[in-house]
């Protein structure tokens, strides 16, 4: 089995990347480890540092700058909210009639820009206090749907996953269940036949699935084509949320491509997410006037249903808050 690769410099040895900002970079990954894929790793070979994958999983001196500022304060370590929303450890309950559980610390890859870099994980995730978890939902009839995210709840077994799928489908008041995850595009071996089955039972039906993706070129990794297609097939319906990224995804060509490639393959755009202002990560923020004004231009040129909800999450609203797009005449 080929291991994620967590040393900058085998990355880097791997990548035939120049080594530039050596101590930066190290640095970097002393505060939020480096993590990338086998398959990311394998289409990343020869990569230009510029990379729109890259950028988004190469820790970088940037992430060591200090916001200065009015917006210093902004990049906080907790910026949704989350330690106030819990409701047992790992159980999030900011919206009405969905609560949101952290299954698993673990993810496939680690996104630099990620708001949960500093997240307090092993004491938050809910496999470990699982019976507390499922109490609390079992006590809240208003919760109807619950999503299993992370971290990335498919960083857990199939034997541990099927598990908490059981449990809650014993809960009467729980309709829907959604899952969060960046494995099918990162890591597209991980959807294999027993997690199919096991999220494709009749209880759920149809069992929600919302990919993080933010550039088309994450499409076209080796098997993510037949990993969509196969759970498109077991009956899941697909949709895919990104976070609009400063050197990633920040062109209208480029959302533009993505849109299109998701929807050829079955996926739905559902939100583009400005990003969470976390420590170290204001060098990927699109200011909120240029994401509006790339949404206009995706409305202009695509069919509605490939256009996705620009929003933001703010702590202590009732939703993610959208921004209004309005078409100015033209
Ligand atoms: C984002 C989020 C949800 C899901 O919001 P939707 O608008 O339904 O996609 C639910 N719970 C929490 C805690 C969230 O952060
Ligand atoms: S996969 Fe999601 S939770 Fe994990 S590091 Fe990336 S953005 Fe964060």
């Amino acid at each position: 089995m080929p291991r994620a690769l967590t040393d900058p410099a085998e990355l880097r040895a791997r990548l035939r990347l120049p080594l530039v900002d050596r101590p930066a970079v190290e640095a970097a990954a002393q505060r939020f480890p480096l993590k990338i894929s086998p398959a990311l790793a394998e289409r990343l070979v020869g990569a230009a540092p510029d990379d729109p994958l890259l950028r988004q999983f190469m820790p970088s001196a940037d992430e060591l700058v200090e916001e200065p500022g009015p917006h210093a304060d902004l990049y906080r370590s907790d910026p949704v909210g989350d330690l106030q929303a819990q409701r047992a450890p790992g159980l999030l309950h900011k919206y009405r009639g969905r609560a949101l559980v952290i299954a698993s610390a673990a993810c496939p890859v680690h996104c630099r820009y990620c708001f949960r870099r500093e997240y307090p994980y092993a004491a938050a995730s809910a496999t470990n206090h699982w019976d507390q978890v499922v109490s609390a939902l079992r006590g809240d009839p208003t919760i109807h749907e619950v999503l299993l995210s992370g971290g990335d709840p498919l960083s857990l077994s199939n034997h541990a996953l099927a598990r908490m799928v059981a449990d809650l489908a014993e809960i009467p008041h729980l309709r829907r269940l959604r899952v969060h995850t960046r494995f099918p595009t990162v890591a597209p071996d991980r959807v294999d036949d027993p997690l199919l089955r096991l999220l494709s039972g009749p209880r759920f039906a149809p069992v929600v699935m919302v990919l993080h993706v933010n550039h088309a070129d994450e499409l076209d990794i080796p098997g993510v084509d037949a990993a969509l297609s196969r759970l498109r097939g077991a009956g899941l319906l697909l949709f895919a949320q990104s976070v609009l990224l400063r050197g990633v995804n920040d062109r209208e060509g480029a959302l533009v491509q993505l849109c299109e490639r998701l929807v050829e393959r079955g996926v739905v755009p559902y939100y583009l997410h400005l990003l969470d202002r976390v420590r170290g990560a204001a060098h990927f923020e699109v200011p909120e006037p240029e994401a509006v004004q790339l949404v206009q231009a995706l409305i202009r040129r695509l069919p509605g249903y490939m256009v996705p909800r620009l929003v933001r999450e703010v702590a202590g609203e009732p939703a993610k808050t959208p921004i209004p797009v309005a078409l100015a005449a033209s």
